[in-house]
């Protein structure tokens, strides 16, 4: 059954950003809350939920692919406790810009729609960056930037913070 979906970037709207670098390990992925909720309303109005992620540390040999999914499985296990649950998570870890998947190219949005019969015309991507804004677009998906600075940005909503982000889905969704 095609259904819509909200599409995450992770860094910065999942968990804490860490700033110019990568969450490298475990114990440095720290949660959200505005997230969960947003998570909760999102499946309450009929949304899969996805993350799409680009990891270039992986690709940089900063950390490892099995970090990363030790990372994700604590996400899951976060939420798991939450009563929620992520259709999926995808990520880049390429190095290369042009990678089809690396955000700004919309490759991972695309991808899941095609593994999950989403209907992108009807979702959502989620993101603290252009970039993240900019890969829901050519994906042709409806966006929405959190981030304070939004000047050039071409997103169809923006909110400065994660904890204004509920009120807005709850209008939207
Ligand atoms: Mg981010």
């Amino acid at each position: 059954m095609s259904r819509p979906c909200v599409f995450f970037d992770r860094d910065g709207i999942v968990n804490q950003s860490p700033g110019p670098g990568y969450v490298e390990r475990v114990e440095d992925f720290h949660l959200l809350p505005p997230f969960v909720d947003a998570l909760r309303l999102a499946t309450e109005r009929g949304y899969a939920a996805v993350i799409v992620t680009n990891q270039r540390g992986v690709g940089r040999g900063l950390m490892t692919e099995e970090t990363l999914h030790a990372i994700h499985d604590k996400l899951g296990k976060a939420l798991a406790k939450e009563g929620l649950t992520l259709l999926d998570i995808f990520y880049c870890t390429a190095n290369d810009n042009a990678h089809p998947h690396r955000k700004p190219n919309p490759g991972m949005l695309l991808a899941a729609a095609e593994k999950h019969d989403l209907v992108l015309a009807q979702s959502w991507m989620i993101g603290d960056n252009e970039k993240d804004v900019l890969a829901g677009q050519r994906a042709g998906c409806r966006t929405i930037l959190v981030r304070t600075d939004t000047d050039s940005t071409v997103a169809d909503y923006c909110v400065p913070t994660m904890d204004d982000l509920v009120p807005l889905l709850k209008t939207l969704l």
